[in-house]
């Protein structure tokens, strides 16, 4: 709950304003029980345990890379479920890259979130618990946010953007909007709705492909939709709102990395005056694909480069610890396949 909304509830309870702030606090530290909130009066204390419920997730596992420290929670929500969150150091802080559904319902073909679809959306808070409870278990102050887990945010917008609020409150965790990324596989149509909430965040596009042969391939979400209408929304994003956008593309073997690919990315990078981030493919064992050979990769990036197009390399952090998208939850599902 966001602060107005506890001294609302408390207010028609008859308790005094501070007190609302006091467990605003007490929610902000993480606390698990009503019990532990010792500066407010007993009986507040048990009506509030009688009316409202604290959930903290469990951690089910926390894998530290010997790498490079990244370090990947996996956690067990209220119902049984489980989501990952991977926590990066980078020298300007620590990034905390969140879920935001359990499982996917957009069907990427290389990407391990998505088998076995959408369970269910996240709510606010438990996207909330991702950063408060990675940032108190791991001693590591959070201050970057990518929304760049499993699952889809804008396939679930009303809680991301409840989400963004609470997270972004100087009273809360106080994550500045410019230090975090929305990452979107490409609902235009709730772009618009995006940018009328002039937030200052980044949004990031996982383009993965520039044309509608190979994009529709990889990726179910953009049959019906299209590269062109694609890259007028983001256009129209970027002139609205005048926050840059960053494609994302994950290049694959033979399939989305070619020469051509490259020429007609940076013609469609350029349009929306994007910033290209290539990501080396993270293999999944259920896929087929493979990740470009480096001399692909040095050829591709020339290109771009040649063309006057921003290009940056995503590192790979946390290659040990299973630390790319939906693979350690669907390990452990299918550990717990076997053992039935
Ligand atoms: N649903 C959102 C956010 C989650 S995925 C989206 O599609 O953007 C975060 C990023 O990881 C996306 O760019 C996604 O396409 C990419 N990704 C998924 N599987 C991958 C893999 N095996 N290797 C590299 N990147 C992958």
């Amino acid at each position: 709950m966001t602060l107005p909304e506890i001294e609302a509830d408390l207010a028609a309870m008859g308790e005094p304003k501070f007190r609302a702030r006091q467990v605003y606090e007490w929610l902000c530290r993480g606390v698990r029980d009503f019990e532990q909130m010792s500066n407010l009066p007993k009986a507040l204390r048990d009506r509030l345990a009688a009316n409202y419920r604290l959930y903290r997730p469990k951690v089910l596992s926390r894998q530290v890379s010997q790498i490079d420290g990244t370090i990947k929670y996996l956690w067990e929500l209220y119902d049984g479920n489980a989501v990952e969150t991977v926590v990066m150091s980078y020298q300007h802080g620590n990034t905390v890259c969140v879920s935001c559904q359990v499982g996917c319902r957009q069907g990427c073909a290389f990407c391990a979130s998505t088998i076995g679809g959408l369970v269910r959306s996240l709510s606010a808070s438990e996207i909330l618990d991702e950063v408060l409870f990675s940032e108190l278990d791991s001693g590591k102050k959070i201050s970057n946010i990518v929304l760049m887990g499993i699952g889809e945010p804008l396939d679930n917008f009303d809680n991301v953007m409840r989400f963004l609020e609470l997270v972004n409150d100087p009273l809360g965790m106080n994550i500045g909007m410019r230090h975090i990324s929305l990452s979107t596989c490409g609902l235009i149509e709730r772009f618009e709705e995006l940018a009328e909430r002039d937030l200052q965040l980044t949004l990031s596009v996982s383009l993965h492909a520039p044309d509608d042969e190979t994009r529709s391939k990889l990726m179910p979400a953009n049959r019906g939709r299209g590269v062109d209408a694609l890259m007028e929304a983001c256009r129209r994003y970027y002139e609205r709102t005048g926050r840059r956008i960053s494609f994302e593309y994950a290049m694959i073997d033979g399939v989305n990395d070619t020469e051509y690919h490259a020429r007609l990315l940076a013609r469609r990078a350029r349009y929306v005056g994007a910033h290209v981030n290539l990501i080396p493919l993270n293999h999944v064992e259920e896929r087929a694909f493979k990740p470009s050979t480096s001399g692909h990769m040095k050829a591709f990036i020339k290109i771009l480069e040649d063309e006057k197009v921003n290009v940056t390399v995503r590192r790979r952090l946390g290659s040990d610890v299973d630390a790319s998208c939906g693979q350690l939850r669907r390990k452990m599902q299918k550990q717990s396949q076997e053992r039935q």
